[in-house]
């Protein structure tokens, strides 16, 4: 998963929603682990701005 940071606000919903805790935030900046993501989907779906896609 890869995060467009011209879209995201960092409301953090796709951080809660994470059930692998792959995604971090370090200042504004949104990380996610591709180690540690099964590709659920789940933060793609929860984001509000559509601003994570799959790789
Ligand atoms: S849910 Fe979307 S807008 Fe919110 S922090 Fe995650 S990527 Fe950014
Ligand atoms: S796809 Fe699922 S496991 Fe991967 S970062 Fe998003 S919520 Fe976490």
């Amino acid at each position: 998963m890869i995060v467009d940071m011209e879209e995201c606000g960092v409301c953090e919903d796709c951080i809660d929603v994470c059930m692998e805790e792959a995604i971090e935030r370090r200042a504004y900046t949104i990380i996610i682990d591709a180690s540690k993501c099964d590709s659920c989907g789940e933060c793609v779906d929860v984001c509000p701005v559509g601003a994570i896609y799959e790789e």
